[in-house]
């Protein structure tokens, strides 16, 4: 048994309180000031929050999702490092055959992937059915319409798929993301040039998220309303941020955040497998990257190409703009669960899996704890 004390980040609080920790699972959760919190003074200024879930990224620590077994276990300890304590390896664009291969590593490597790494919940395709005009740092040669892609090609790509990026506007899209909506996969709304009505079709056929609010996407023109207005109008709908200030200008955020319900807000990192490896080029997919501090371009352009984001300054961003602490640990927690269905976890009350990032006062990350063992 394990007794954690601290300002407890619970749904819509702030308090000082003790967790009680049992075989991997909270089973206590004591709030008030007469609990131990503050009396000890390497713990009273912690702030205890659940484990984030990143469900937007390509690497990290210089190891790519599309790479193999080694770099899978890679991501996810440098993952746990930050924080994250539940994620899906994310591809781009790719050859449909590369991304079966990637789908059937994922597939054999989430029963084997390390203990002491953040947990693989299952994967996300970012593609290949994105709008060529808005493709971003995907690269065009591998983009392809709905319709040129028969279910027989899909097949493979299914068992393990919990999210999937579509441009609602491309030939053959409709059926596809109904019938991937049936199947309980997540559908998520970018790279897309769609306007309104092409948009609000695209979650009227049961798409539920959208993919980075903003980048790569017809925005809020307000003479050709595009995807970001009806994602933003539309109350069922889960949007993606990446809070970094350099994807979307922090002074935007509050159009999110007084238009959206605060637990349709995702934050994701959408980094790119070098992030946190410092300044230099290398390689998203096929294309070649730069990155200048928390910059990341294409190679010799001023297209964004992801980002070396992780979760933990997604948050303290998002509070440095005035988001209150609890909205933005939902938006990193308990909201991306909650999207893929998963309920085991993701917010401080009893029975919940005792996956938890202990923060310092300024949120930076102190340890991680998942499945109630300290990692990291
Ligand atoms: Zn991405």
């Amino acid at each position: 048994m394990d007794r954690l004390s601290g300002r407890l980040i619970l749904d819509d609080q702030v308090v000082p309180g003790k967790l009680t920790i049992e075989n991997g699972l909270i089973t206590d959760v004591a709030v008030g000031a007469d609990s131990t919190a503050g009396a000890d003074p390497t713990v009273g200024d912690t702030f205890i929050s659940p484990g984030f879930v990143d469900v937007h990224v390509h690497g990290w620590g210089g190891h790519s999702a599309m790479g193999d077994r080694a770099a899978l276990d890679g991501m996810a300890r440098t993952l746990l490092r930050r924080g994250v304590t539940s994620f899906l390896p994310t591809a781009v664009s790719a050859p449909l055959d590369e991304l079966a291969a990637f789908a059937d590593r994922v597939r054999a490597w989430l029963a084997v992937a390390p203990g002491d790494g953040a947990e693989p919940l299952g994967f996300n395709l970012e593609g290949p059915f994105l709008a060529d005009s808005r493709r971003g740092a995907h690269d065009p040669a591998f983009l392809v319409a709905p319709e040129a892609v028969s279910p027989v090609q899909m097949a493979p790509l299914l068992d393990g798929l919990r999210v999937i990026t579509i441009a609602p506007e491309l030939r053959g899209a409709w059926p596809l993301i109904a019938s991937l909506a049936r199947l309980g996969v997540v559908v998520s709304l970018g790279h897309s040039a769609a306007n309104l009505v092409e948009a609000r079709d695209g979650y009227e056929a049961g798409a539920r998220s959208t993919t980075h609010l903003f980048n790569a996407m017809t925005g809020v023109d307000h003479r050709a309303p595009g995807l970001a207005v009806a994602a933003l109008l539309d109350d069922r709908v889960y949007t993606e941020l990446i809070a970094d200030g350099i994807h979307v200008d922090a002074a935007l955020w509050p159009l999110i955040t007084r238009l959206k319900p605060a637990e349709r807000l995702l934050l994701v990192s959408d980094a790119i497998p070098l992030a946190g490896t410092g300044d230099g080029r290398g390689r998203l997919g096929s294309l070649e990257i730069e990155i200048v501090g928390e910059r990341v371009t294409l190679a010799g352009t001023n297209t964004l190409a992801g980002s070396v984001l992780a979760l933990d300054v997604a948050v303290r961003n998002m509070v440095d703009a005035g988001i209150a602490l609890p909205a933005a640990v939902a938006a990193a927690t308990r909201n991306p669960l909650e999207l893929l269905g998963i309920n085991d976890r993701g917010r401080l009350a009893a029975g919940q899996r005792a996956d938890l990032v202990e923060l310092d006062a300024n949120l930076n990350v102190r340890r991680v704890m998942r499945a109630g063992e300290w990692l990291a």
